[in-house]
């Protein structure tokens, strides 16, 4: 591999090195007429300088997917999932070192990150699975007169934009479908996290994947690049990941020209406390779905309903295991890690202090570490939350738990599903049936029953609602990537 991995982590510790980091295009590492500087999270400190791709970065990004796409989509079935399979089992090689780098330019904790690689690898792993069995329909018509045909082909040329919070599994949920349906794509990973998505393409190329199949083209003028793709009548097919405002600023464009949209967007999860839940299960899971990434996934429970007769006791258990997160970079073996920036820190500083004036209880706070040049927020339990408040209703995207108390189902399933979000839920119960059924109720795409995290390659990833179009993960998103061609067949002729 070009070591990318290698120069950064060398400096990892004293971060006084700076490295250089080149898009890829063509099968070639590129360089911009100018570059922006990533930075370490834990410490503000600069990592790395990045190429600041303009239009013809952009442009030239799709001229080589779509001659390479001539290509590719023809490839056998097998072949594209022989190159998926030897991704996968490269990233398993460099599990150690693609954590330290997503911990270094994300800040989240090393086991999160780590977590975070396999997770990305599994997406190589099961669509180098699915890419042998992309399956069609054959019937005879019901009038005799003709038979149908129904395949999967290729979508074309697909545009990948990405957020930063998990900087190995969103380009690797998208990247991995894509290539084995047959499509070539233009990366946009997120600024903030540009250099795990450049190590996971040196092992693409490791693997043996052809110039222009997978192209990254790096910048912190986004809107001027994915623009330009979705301009562009050669790009067939957006897929999103990423906040709502985006999302839905991104489908008007899209409209323009009538594209193929999948969009994986924002979440504002419920976690439900039932009565009868067994409450240290119920807490150790809030405390993964909260505090996993520093509360920082789409995900990641947004807000706490407990019933009323379990309240006093889930909030006391609560309170104290947050009170026992250890707050600091990485690299310290700490829990929570930072936020993505000092805005982030701000702005949910701003929500919390508007709660505490309206009335909310600060239950818990965990500690900061001592030296705070980093973007640490501290580890927070609020009670007393009004259920209109920012607090309660707006994705947090942090480590603060608001805990709200109910004691009436229909209420409580109403006002959830007031919410524009409805990617993901959560609900505790011993009773398995009780728990099903209030999953039922809820306007979620996944809902988790008696468990902290729901996210699994095999499984369909996706929001209702203003959450999203579409689903990751499973034959569903690999489908994404797939047009739907009906051929309609008479053989009655001699
Ligand atoms: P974001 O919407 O600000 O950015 C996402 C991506 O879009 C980045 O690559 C960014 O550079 C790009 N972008 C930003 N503005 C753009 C514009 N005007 N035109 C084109 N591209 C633009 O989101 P973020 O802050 O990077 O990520 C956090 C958000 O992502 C949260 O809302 C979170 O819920 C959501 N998210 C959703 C999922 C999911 O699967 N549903 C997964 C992870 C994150």
């Amino acid at each position: 591999m070009t070591h990318l991995i290698q120069d950064l982590m060398g400096s990892v510790g004293e971060l006084v090195e700076t490295s250089s980091v080149r898009a890829f295009i063509n099968g070639q590492w590129v360089n911009a007429a100018n570059s922006f500087e990533v930075d370490d999270p834990s410490s503000g400190a600069t990592i790395a300088s990045v190429a600041n791709c303009g239009l013809n970065e952009a442009d030239a990004a799709v001229d080589a997917a779509s001659g390479a796409g001539r290509a590719w989509a023809p490839l056998s079935p097998l072949q594209r999932a022989d190159l998926l399979h030897r991704t996968y089992a490269l990233m398993m090689r460099d599990e150690d070192r693609l954590a330290d780098l997503i911990a270094l330019e994300n800040g989240k904790s090393r086991s999160d990150a780590a977590a975070e690689v396999r997770y990305a690898a599994q997406f190589f792993r099961w669509n180098a699975e699915e890419a042998v069995r992309i399956e069609g329909h054959y019937a005879i018509a019901p009038n005799g007169l003709s038979r149908t045909v129904v395949s999967r082909t290729p979508v074309g040329v697909a545009a990948l934009v990405t957020p930063w919070n998990f900087p190995a599994a969103m380009p690797a949920r998208k990247v991995a479908p894509a290539l084995a349906a047959g499509c070539t794509v233009v990366l946009k990973p997120a600024a903030e996290t540009p250099l795990t998505a450049i190590a996971m393409v040196e092992l693409l190329v490791e693997a043996g994947v052809p110039a222009g199949v997978v192209n990254v083209v790096t910048t912190v003028d986004a809107a001027d690049v994915v623009d330009r793709w979705l301009s562009d009548s050669r790009v067939r097919k957006l897929s999103f990941t990423g906040s709502t405002p985006v999302g839905r600023s991104l489908l008007r464009t899209a409209a323009g020209r009538v594209l193929n949209c999948s969009m994986e967007l924002g979440g504002a999860a419920p976690f439900v406390v039932l009565p009868d839940a067994d409450l240290g299960h119920a807490v150790r899971d809030a405390v993964i779905a909260k505090f996993r990434g520093g509360g920082q996934a789409c995900t990641a429970a947004n807000s706490f309903h407990v019933h009323a007769s379990v309240a006093e006791e889930f909030v006391d258990r609560l309170a104290s295991e947050v009170g026992r997160l250890t707050v600091g970079p990485s690299r310290s073996g700490a829990a929570v890690g930072p936020l993505i920036s000092a805005r982030a820190v701000t702005r949910l500083t701003k929500t919390v202090d508007d709660a505490v004036t309206h009335g909310a209880q600060i239950v818990a706070r965990g500690d900061l570490p001592g030296d705070c040049s980093g973007y640490f927020f501290p580890p927070t339990v609020l009670t007393d939350v009004a259920p209109s408040s920012s607090l309660a209703t707006e994705e947090l995207f942090g480590p603060v738990a608001p805990v709200l108390i109910w004691d009436d189902t229909d209420e409580l399933v109403a006002r959830l599903n007031r919410s524009e979000y409805g990617l993901a839920a959560y609900v505790q119960s011993r009773d398995i049936a009780a728990g099903m059924k209030f999953a039922d109720r809820i306007d979620a795409g996944m809902v988790a029953v008696n468990r902290g995290v729901l996210s699994d390659p095999a499984a369909p990833f996706g929001g209702m609602k203003q959450s999203g179009l579409g689903r990751e993960g499973a034959q569903h998103g690999l489908h994404e990537f797939t047009e739907i061609k009906y051929l309609s067949v008479d053989w009655s002729q001699d």
